[in-house]
Formats: C-alpha cells, structure tokens, sequence
C-alpha cells in the first residue's frame, strides 16, 4: 500500500458556526456520560479493585468526569508479566502490520475528534482551540511514527566491507512503562505510547490522576484499531505506589515519562538501581520543566511581541513546559511593551472551558494554591501590573498575572510555576538579555524578538534552549516540523515528533554475513 507522505493534521477553525455547533453537541453528549466508572485493562481482561480514582472538571469542581478502579501494587506485577509475555508475540510483527494500527488510530480519533475535544474540555479545563489542538497533535504523532517505524524498517544505510554481507536491523528494546502528564493529555500521552508500541515494544500505560479518561480513550481507539491485548495495558494508580513498583520492576527494559522535573529525578534514580533478577540497565526517557523566556530586543515591533508573549504565557492557562514564563525586554523599550502587553492581556476573560473563554481554570487545587503562593511571592519581588486574584467559586479560575520588574535571580524568575504567572525582567541591552535568560537550570524552549539579523546569529548560538524561536511565540511545537525536547533539567532532549524519536525505544543490531564461495 502507498502511504502518503506526513502531513499536519488541520485545526478545527471554529469561527466557522458550523464547527462551534459541531463541538457544542459533542459537549451535550459526553456530559450524558460524565461520572461513570472504568476498569484497569490488562491483556485485555476488566479489573476492579477496591479504590476507585476520580477525575474531576476542573471548571466546576464538584463534578466528576470519570471514575477509575485505582491499581496497586499487585496489578504492577500482572501488568508487567503480562507485557513482557505479549512482547515475545509483538516483536515479531512486522513494523508494516505494527505502522498500520498507527494509522488506523488516527483516522479513528479524527472520526471522534470533537468529542475528543470534549472530554478533555471537561477533564483539564482546555478551550476548544487548545483541545483541538491538543487532538491535531496526537493524530501527527500517530501519523508521523506510523511513518517512521517505515522508514527505520528499510535497509540502513551502512559502509560496505569486502567479502562479507552486513546490515544493520532496529529491534524492540521490552516492556515499556508510559507515564505521561496531564497538561497535553492526548497528545503527550498518544505520542509516547505509540512511539514504543510501534516500535515493537509492549506497553504499561499509567495516565495521570488528573486526567485517565483521555487514556482510556487511546485505549479505545486502539482495540477499535485491532491492537492485539496486552501489548497496550491500562494502570490508573497513584504515583507513589503503582508509579514506583512500575518503574523499579526488573522485567521493565524502559520508561518513557514527561513530568516535573522532581518526579523526574525521583524516576531516573529509581531506574537506575539495578534490581534482582535484572538483566539490563534500564533506558529513561524524561522530559520534564521549562521557564522559558522570550526576550523582546529594542529594534522590533513592540505590538507583537505583546501578542506572542501573551499567548505564550497565557495560552491553556500557562500550563505548557513551553509556556513563556520570563519576559526579558530591553529598557528602551520596556514601558511601551508592557502598556501593550497589558492591553493585550486586558482582552483575556476568564471563565468555564465548556463556555470556550480565552482563559480557564487550572488543573486542581494544588495548581490553584500553588500559583496563588508564586503571585504572593512575585509581589514581594516585583510589582503586581494585572491580575493575579482568584475568579468565581466553582473553579479553579485565576486571573493572568503580569509581574514587572522582576530581578533575574528572583524565585519567580528561577522556579517553575506551571501556571498564568508571567515575570517580566528589565535588561540593559541584548547580550544582558541573552545571558538572563540562560541563567536558570532549565533549557527547553525561548523566543527572540528583534528584526536584526546580527543578534539573531547570537541568539542562535548562545542561547541554550531545545526549541528556539524567531520572532513568534515560543508555544505550538508541529509534529515533524518542530521537533521538541529541552537541555538541562528540562529532560534527556528526546525531540518528540522529530526523526531521531524512534530510536529512543529501540537497539540497533548489526548482523555480517561473511561471503563463501
Ligand atoms: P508530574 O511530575 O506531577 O506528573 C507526571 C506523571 O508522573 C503523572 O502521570 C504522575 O502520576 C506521575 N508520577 C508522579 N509521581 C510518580 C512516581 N513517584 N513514580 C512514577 N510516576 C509518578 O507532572 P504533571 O503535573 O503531570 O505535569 C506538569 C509538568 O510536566 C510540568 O513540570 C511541565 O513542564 C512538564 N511537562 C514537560 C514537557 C516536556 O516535553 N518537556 C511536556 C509537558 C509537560
């Protein structure tokens, strides 16, 4: 069969009536069907445990989405048995057959895209642009790795040697642990299962607590697809219990997860240790943090860097890893930027994500609590321009929050918030403005406002950042265009939706045949 070559799934333009119509009914109808409860799913047997997991609406807290049997350590272990039996079938499938399922998926969730869409609306408090967005990008990664499973099935490119035959062949690496975030929660959460699943290996997959019903939507798409049971299992649990017992099990060959960067750490270290019975070192795939910058140099048009900071700090909320969370702007500039700014933040309404506001809520209370400390800090360390109070009762709403002269060392300019919270800095000229924003222990993304060309070359060698940006907003990272994955403590640079991403999840073999007469 000819496969087409990859193509970026389009956006839902919702300023078309028809399409708003089209999400509004998706809504009406995955409402009907909030707060049911779900099973763990392991080689495609039902579970029920004792605990159950709730994930709730974020814009009205109250409300249940969905219920999910909570796993323990005991389905760790059958979860794994059971992937790492599966895994003696699945890699022998050929990677055509195994691209195939890809591909299927992804008609499968374009055909659902709007409830997609709506579920996640429900479940992490995401506009309709963000989720549609968020769904796009899990259709690319399906798409895109379907592709490239292709293309590292074909003869590698490798030097001849005289009298022998060699080639060189990828193969699965084992049972894979995937523990992905809930701020992307489809895309992250597709791309990283389907990355290992495509390439041979069989899956453990433990969604968030925030959001498990956007994986046990993959899980549907997937057995819609045919995927044969067991090489994708479904482990809701809480991180402390089922997270650590998955990730220190010694039948476990790699574990792919994007988080925190504590957690991160917490998971590299636990990997590491080599456990009993265990015969490899395990691989950790980990994407984690961001406190990405965007710096607006004096020679630029002021109007939109208002915008692109804006949007970068603001969109889903701030809960992005790319999210701009440090403004760096040249003093000559820096009052005009921050009136425009303002007004362009001054547009942001706040309000219930099924309502599709520019601004929801954020994810919990933890998320809540945790921002409102930042903005209290960021007053002691700079000056409150806009927003920063809690909105409503019924949800974890809170007004975007633009804090200006902000010292580059400060906490607020150092941690990750993970929320709408933006430091803006003041700096005395661009190489200033460089050496501020690589001054933090993260490196993932960051952005440079200036219309001359010389300081562009600087900024594309000095500045220390995974995806790095012109003249634009430093969010919306494109499957196969944008690969993405930061330095430093913003993970193990693994550029997600680029073609080095498969080999992360499979080891090269070299076979040589010695030619005989
Ligand atoms: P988190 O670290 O709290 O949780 C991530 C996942 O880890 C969740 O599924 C959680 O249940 C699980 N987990 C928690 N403790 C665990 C343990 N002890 N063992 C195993 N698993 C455990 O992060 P989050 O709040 O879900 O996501 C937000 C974070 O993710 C931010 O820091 C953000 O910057 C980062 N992020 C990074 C990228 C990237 O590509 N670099 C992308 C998206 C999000």
């Amino acid at each position: 069969m000819k496969i087409k070559p990859f193509k970026n799934e389009k956006l839902t333009d919702y300023s078309k009536k028809a399409n708003l119509v089209k999400q509004k009914q998706a809504l009406d109808k995955v409402r009907k069907n909030l707060g049911e409860t779900y099973e763990i799913v392991i080689g495609g047997k039902k579970i029920k445990t004792v605990n159950k997991i709730h994930s709730y609406n974020p814009s009205n807290k109250e409300e249940i989405v969905a219920s999910f049997y909570k796993g323990t350590a005991a389905q760790v272990d059958i979860a794994v048995e059971t992937a790492n039996k599966k895994f003696n079938e699945w890699k022998n499938v050929s990677p055509a057959l195994r691209a195939n399922y890809l591909f299927k998926a992804a008609n499968i969730a374009r055909r659902r895209k709007f409830e997609i869409n709506a579920w996640m609306i429900f479940e992490a408090g995401k506009n309709f642009a963000e989720a549609d967005a968020d769904t796009a990008e899990a259709i690319d990664f399906l798409d895109f790795y379907g592709r490239e499973m292709l293309r590292y099935s074909q003869e590698q490119p490798i030097t001849p040697v005289l009298g022998e035959k060699n080639e060189l062949v990828y193969i699965p690496l084992g049972v894979g642990v995937v523990i992905p975030p809930w701020n992307f929660p489809f895309a992250i959460l597709v791309g990283m299962s389907s990355a290992a699943i495509v390439s041979g290996n069989t899956v453990v997959l433990k969604p968030s607590s925030d959001t498990p019903m956007m994986g046990r939507l993959f899980l549907e798409i997937m057995q819609e697809a045919g995927l044969p049971d067991g090489v994708l299992n479904f482990l809701p649990g809480s991180g402390a219990e089922v997270g650590d017992k998955l990730v220190s099990h010694p039948k476990v060959r790699f574990i792919s997860f994007t988080g925190s960067m504590e957690v991160g750490i917490h998971i590299n270290e636990l990997a590491a240790k080599v456990q009993p019975g265990q015969i490899w070192l395990k691989r950790v795939i980990a994407e984690m943090g961001g406190k990405d910058s965007i710096i607006v140099d004096k020679e630029t048009n002021i109007a939109d860097a208002a915008k692109g900071v804006a949007a970068s700090a603001f969109g889903f909320q701030g809960q992005k890893c790319s999210a701009c969370s440090r403004a760096i702007v040249d003093q000559y500039v820096y009052k005009d930027f921050l009136r425009k700014l303002k007004m362009e933040v001054d547009k942001l309404k706040v309000g219930p994500a099924e309502k599709n506001y520019p601004i929801g809520p954020v994810i919990n209370l933890n998320a809540e609590k945790n921002v409102l400390h930042y903005i209290n800090v960021g007053r002691k360390e700079g000056n409150l321009l806009a927003g920063g109070y809690k909105v409503g009762r019924n949800g974890y709403y809170i007004a975007p929050a633009i804090i200006t002269d902000v010292k580059p060392a400060a906490r607020i300019s150092q941690e990750e918030i993970f929320g709408p919270v933006l430091a803006v800095i003041k700096s005395r000229n661009f190489d200033e403005s460089i050496k501020i924003a690589n001054n933090t222990k993260f490196g993932l993304t960051g952005s440079v406002y200036t219309t001359n060309k010389k300081k562009l070359e600087k900024a594309k060698k000095e500045l220390f950042v995974g995806n790095l940006y012109f003249n634009r907003k430093c969010t919306g990272a494109m499957v196969g265009g944008h690969p993405f994955g930061g330095f430093n403590m913003s993970g193990t640079d693994s550029k997600a939706g680029g073609r080095d991403y498969l080999l992360l999840f499979m080891q090269g073999k070299l076979i040589s045949e010695k030619n005989i007469e």
